[in-house]
């Protein structure tokens, strides 16, 4: 097996089961890899410290599979690790017997790179590395038998696996073809999922525990949902009594699902609502300029500093957003903001939220940190897989 030495002393993070490797950390291959290839991570003075994925053109030249040097990498292995993944989430009461869930969390359940969500009868599997590449079949084979699921979908189409010199792939993987959108249930709503153009996999799985918060919060208020997708945090809204919802997204494909979304809860949506194409940047400004005021303002923005290089200009935005929405809040009204980027740590986002409260001149408090459902964990030794953060704010 060929092994990839690390430089001098850069077996540090290894040792405290960090999965990452960047190229800076390598001191050479000994043998010959291709893409995905499995190899022996060993220190500068040769010990044997894991098996990884090789990824020759990433910046994360290798992404650790097992921290037990001994373990072999094959078929086996990975039904081992699905199987965990699953019997994890089993274990817990909030996420057993949910229709649409995260079965597998890449890097935070020991699968770099490997994301399978489920919507009802059909997983949608997504590839983002060289090594989960490699072993996309065997994937797919342990997911089938493990949820019995008759259906497998590949979205193997993220941007980031650009950075791994893979080209997109999107496509079944088993059973006969199915239509897209399927409707699945998310505590007792119904709610489309496009698992073929969706975003992500379909729908954002990580704020399912966030929408019945905010269904929790809603009852005769005044709603305000920016970035509203299809949906989710509008219908909840309205099914917790929200007096009226204005929901916006620049999206007309999200919105157009929004609708279909509301007549499938007809039951529930008592409330005005009004969905809005637009820039939620423009729109903010414009309420603002006006008399219109909200109880709950809900900002769950896309990925606005999708790394540290970006994180200035994102920092600009959400301070933005947040400034705006908190002038538009009634006395006591609520503010529930997001940021699911990579590059913004929890601790920087509180700061921006912060500075936007003392420049919109209102007094808030956090009644709640927030952040992704229990099937988007984050092990401890990852801590980039903290990527959502949430704040629950309450304004004087
Ligand atoms: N809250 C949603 C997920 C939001 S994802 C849910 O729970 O399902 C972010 C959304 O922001 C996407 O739907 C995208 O179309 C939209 N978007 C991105 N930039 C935007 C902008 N400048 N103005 C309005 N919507 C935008």
């Amino acid at each position: 097996m060929p092994k990839l030495v690390l430089a001098a002393g850069k077996e540090r993070s290894v040792l405290r089961r960090h999965p990452w490797v960047f190229a800076g950390s390598v001191e050479r291959l000994d043998g010959r890899a291709r893409p995905g290839d499995t190899v022996e991570l060993v220190s500068a003075r040769g010990e044997p410290l894991a098996k990884a994925a090789y990824s020759p053109r990433s910046q994360i030249r290798a992404r650790v599979w097992s921290f037990d040097p001994a373990e072999t990498i094959d078929d086996t292995f990975f039904k081992r690790r699905v199987a965990a993944a699953l019997a994890l989430r089993q274990g817990l009461p909030g996420l057993r017997g949910q229709h649409a869930l995260r079965l597998i969390h890449g890097e935070s359940d020991g699968v770099p790179g490997v994301i399978a969500d489920r919507y009802g009868d059909t997983v949608v599997l997504q590839l983002t590395a060289a090594g989960a590449e490699k072993w996309g079949e065997a994937l797919t084979g342990a997911l089938a038998r493990a949820t019995g699921c008759a259906r497998i979908y590949e979205r193997s189409d993220a941007e980031v696996r650009r950075l791994e010199g893979l080209e997109p792939r999107t496509g079944w993987l088993r059973g006969d073809p199915a239509e897209s959108p399927l409707v699945i249930e998310e505590h007792g709503l119904l709610m489309e999922a496009d698992f073929v153009s969706g975003h992500k996999t379909g729908l954002y799985l990580d704020q399912r525990d966030n929408r019945r918060l905010c269904r929790e919060l809603s009852s005769g208020r005044d709603v305000l949902d920016c970035f509203c997708y299809t949906g989710g945090f509008s219908l909840n809204a309205l099914a917790g009594g929200g007096y009226s919802v204005l929901s916006i997204d620049s999206s007309a494909t999200a919105l157009e699902s929004a609708r279909r979304n509301l007549q499938l809860n007809a039951q529930f949506a008592q409330g005005r609502v009004e969905w809005r194409q637009a820039d939620v940047f423009e729109v903010l400004r414009e309420l603002n300029r006006g008399e219109r005021r909200f109880d709950l303002i809900v900002l769950d923005p896309p990925k606005l500093a999708p790394s540290a290089a970006h994180v200035e200009r994102a920092a600009r935005a959400y301070k933005d957003i947040n400034l705006f929405s908190f002038r538009l809040l009634n006395p006591g009204g609520l503010l529930m903001t997001y940021s699911c980027s990579g590059g913004v740590s929890a601790d920087l986002f509180q700061k921006i939220v912060a500075g936007a409260a003392i420049d919109a001149a209102v007094d808030a408090r956090i009644l709640a940190k927030l952040g992704a459902a229990a099937d988007h964990p984050i092990a401890l030794n990852f801590p980039e897989g903290e990527y959502l953060k949430g704040l629950l704010c309450q304004v004087g």
